[in-house]
């Protein structure tokens, strides 16, 4: 005889049309209400609001619903300045007052400190945000496709490869918006073909637009599928004439079928190879593909945060674990005796030490390879480290990284994190390890976006 399962009944279904209130925002910036314990992610919906739902999924633990109506908004709600808010994938929090949105920020850094991380009393700050949180962006990658027959330039719609025709994106550099403008015209006016993802045809992908913030050089890079660019000539005067400071134009070439933007290939078609920023006192070059920091101004609020925790002397040897071109490295390396960075990617290591050598930074040294794998090498051989930075991607540290951090005993450790459940998680492990998370920044990097950016600082309890 088959056993009778016992279901639980979930509180709402499908299609079901309910009230409800909305108590918190996720990290994806939804509102969430709750039906009996039972919560409901609700884009556009925000905390303190009364909202009619319509419920348009269910699984076992939460469901998704679409707001029908307001019974009552939030003072904090404003109208999104970006007429193609609800349809492009690249903001979430719009509709949000600035005020608004920092405040969101540390609270969901709060509430995963003290559910994650089991550190409710860490002291969390109020987020560091932008005196101006529109058009920091210094880095834009658009697409190029084909609609009606016509050439358009955009961003893709959530969750999508649709791409949404933009002429402006607020978050953007100004050039961003001219140079879309000028391909777009040229495109249309040559008969310069888009890619078609679909059939793998048409010459066009994306254009990647960059500008250095304080040397006002910017660099475009036309990616194409085919080796040559019909019309190139063209595209590179109307470039050349209409865009004040550039510096480079870059052919790339990505000839296969991926989402990765560019390929390995890449030439000049016009001026130089790379540009130049600078973060603090330490000048950047970048090329088309190197990574790049995409919101300078707060880039120096953040590392200046982390040069604060690490409280060098000129005495220290520091560790910058996953130290990308060396950013925060080259910044530290002006007040410590000697700093060691690792990344895993060879051509940003390479980058890492022109950038050195760019700033007359001798006591820098960079090595390429997993962070988990090099550190407890150099361990091995004796290498001691007095305090240790850390800026991982979202998956946050290597649980063989933490292991060696402890093994290491810094005095203190920096902890630079994109993710604060991570963040949580990891701050954990070096509690449980002897290290005591003295307070936690979030930094707002990514105004208008749901992305929250924080620097931790740990003291060793044996210190
Ligand atoms: N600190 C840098 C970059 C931080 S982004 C800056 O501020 O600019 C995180 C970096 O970690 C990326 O450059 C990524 O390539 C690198 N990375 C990812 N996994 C890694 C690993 N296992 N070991 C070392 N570096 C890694």
């Amino acid at each position: 005889m088959s056993k009778k399962l016992s279901v639980n009944p979930l509180p709402v279904k499908k299609n079901d049309v309910i009230d409800v209130n909305i108590e918190d925002l996720t990290h994806e910036g939804h509102g969430v209400g709750k039906v009996d314990g039972y919560p409901l992610f609700i884009p556009n919906a925000l905390t303190g609001e009364r909202v009619q739902v319509k419920v348009l999924k269910t699984t076992k633990k939460f469901g998704f619903g679409r707001v029908m109506d307001w019974h009552k908004k939030s003072t904090d709600r404003v109208e999104p300045p970006c007429p193609v808010y609800d349809r492009c994938g690249g903001c979430q929090l719009q509709h949000l007052s600035y005020e608004g949105q920092l405040a969101a920020k540390q609270k969901q850094v709060q509430d995963v400190m003290a559910r994650i991380g089991k550190l409710p009393d860490v002291p969390v700050h109020p987020t560091i945000g932008m005196e101006e949180p529109w058009r920091y962006r210094n880095k834009s990658q658009v697409p190029v496709g084909l609609s009606e027959g016509r050439v358009i330039t955009g961003f893709y719609a959530k969750r999508s490869h649709e791409i949404v025709d933009v002429n402006q994106c607020i978050i953007q550099d100004q050039v961003s918006d001219q140079v879309m403008q000028i391909v777009k015209e040229k495109a249309n006016e040559l008969g310069i073909q888009p890619y078609d993802e679909a059939s793998h045809k048409g010459v066009l992908r994306h254009v990647v637009i960059r500008r250095g913030r304080t040397s006002g050089e910017v660099m475009v890079v036309l990616v194409t599928r085919t080796k040559k660019i019909p019309y190139e000539a063209e595209l590179v005067t109307a470039l050349k004439e209409q865009i004040e400071g550039l510096a480079s134009i870059i052919h790339n070439i990505n000839a296969e079928k991926t989402n990765v933007i560019m390929g390995e290939s890449s030439n000049v078609l016009w001026g130089s190879e790379v540009i130049y920023d600078s973060i603090g006192d330490i000048r950047f070059a970048i090329s088309a593909r190197s990574f790049y920091q995409i919101n300078p101004v707060q880039t120096e609020v953040l590392y200046k945060k982390a040069l604060e925790y690490a409280e060098l002397t000129g005495e220290e040897s520091v560790v910058d674990a996953y130290c990308g071109i060396g950013t925060i490295s080259l910044f530290l390396a002006q007040k410590a005796k000697k700093v060691y960075g690792v990344e895993i990617v060879e051509q940003a290591i390479e980058d890492a030490k022109k950038n050195a050598e760019l700033n007359g930074i001798h006591n820098a040294e960079f090595e390429a390879g997993p962070a988990e794998e090099v550190i407890p090498a150099w361990h091995k051989e004796g290498k001691k480290a007095d305090v240790i930075v850390v800026d991982p991607p979202r998956k946050g540290c290597d649980e063989a990284l933490l292991q060696t951090i402890l093994e290491m005993k810094p005095k203190r450790v920096v902890y630079v994190s994109c993710n604060p459940g991570t963040l949580a998680r990891d701050l954990r492990v070096l509690e449980d390890g002897g290290y005591h998370t003295v307070e936690v920044q979030p930094v707002d990097m990514f105004p208008q976006t749901s992305h929250v950016e924080c620097v931790a600082w740990l003291e060793s309890s044996l210190s």
